[in-house]
């Protein structure tokens, strides 16, 4: 599978505010938030960012469509090279992002028909025939041409988020970017929104990067998941690898906190302790010693590499040797 969108290496930083140490002339603090994402997407591929709040997922996307600058690192898109904002103009016409809240994410004065032509006109695109195109949108995300009129305050949580499916495909993207697309939909339109999302993805080729905390929705949309913590990747691999034989702690933490059916069978010893660390104390060593169960001395002062096992990569210094695949039923693992 060739690579859509690859990222070397990136860096974002945050400045803070300097006060007394800029009239001294010290070094400005700053808030590394991601610290060097080396990632790609392939062309067709779906891929799941997971990790906690705070641990740099959103902050990827953006700084992926030139959204958040970032400090380091080079990014291609379909091999060519992005970094000029002329570049990141270009890209956003052959990529799509669908916010995490769908109505906060449509102007609360546009009607579907505005928003749904609002791509083309942001982006210079002449349409013949504007309201043919409108209804073929809205025929592609199963929506009836009668809520063109309609204003996104009159819109069940599944109509808006299938008119956000529409309107980040009004411009034939290559890749879709969405932010938490199950967020605030009950089951039963859960699954219906991400039916219409796979099924987009199989006609159309799309490559899809979707960022979660929903493990049970990642696992069976999603070709391989990447985890990040504290901005840094710790595991990344194809997804049944990785839901089936987790190699780092982490991992292995987030997916033993799914609900369970049966709370008996929760692994108690995987369960994360504590709070994820503030950016500004970043743990040395292992960031992630403070919490891991399975922590050793020199976690405490070495940093682990991510480094390549088997098909696919792991930061940690005893991912061969730790037993974390004895997973319960609701993984389909060993108990
Ligand atoms: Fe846990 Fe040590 Fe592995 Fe870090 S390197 S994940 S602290 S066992």
């Amino acid at each position: 599978m060739s690579a859509l969108f690859e990222i070397h290496d990136l860096t974002v930083d945050v400045p803070l505010e300097s006060g007394f140490m800029g009239m001294f002339k010290m070094a400005q603090p700053k808030l590394n938030i991601l610290a060097g994402i080396s990632l790609h997407i392939g062309a067709g591929e779906t891929l799941g960012i997971v990790g906690e709040s705070g641990s740099g997922k959103t902050t990827l996307a953006l700084a992926m469509l030139g959204l958040a600058a970032t400090s380091g690192g080079d990014m291609h898109f379909d091999g060519a090279p992005l970094g000029n904002r002329a570049s990141f103009i270009a890209l956003r016409q052959k990529t799509a992002m669908m916010f995490q809240d769908p109505v906060a994410s449509l102007s609360p004065r546009m009607s579907v028909g505005a928003l749904l032509y609002e791509p083309f006109i942001i982006h210079g695109k002449r349409v013949a025939n504007r309201r043919a195109k409108v209804t073929a949108l809205l025929e592609q995300v199963g929506l009836p041409p009668e809520i063109t009129s309609r204003f996104p305050h009159e819109l069940s949580g599944g109509q808006a988020r299938r008119v956000c499916v529409a309107r980040a495909l009004a411009l034939n993207p290559k890749l879709v970017v969405a932010d938490e697309p199950t967020a605030g939909l009950d089951v039963s339109v859960q699954g219906e929104v991400l039916n219409l999302m796979g099924a987009l993805k199989a006609e159309l080729g799309l490559s899809v990067l979707i960022i979660s905390h929903n493990l049970a929705m990642l696992r069976h949309v999603t070709d391989r998941v990447a985890v990040l913590y504290l901005g840094r990747l710790v595991e990344v691999g194809a997804t049944d690898a990785v839901f089936t034989n987790p190699r780092h702690p982490y991992t292995a933490s987030l997916i033993a906190a799914e609900p369970q059916p049966d709370p008996r069978k929760r692994r108690h010893d995987l369960a994360l302790k504590g709070e994820i660390p503030s950016l500004f104390l970043r743990p040395k060593g292992c960031e992630f010693h403070t919490r891991c169960p399975h922590a050793q001395p020199m976690c405490q002062t070495t940093a682990p590499e991510l480094r390549t096992l088997g098909e696919g990569q792991v930061r940690c210094h005893f991912a061969e040797t730790l037993k974390l695949n004895k997973r319960s039923e609701h993984y389909g693992m060993e108990n």
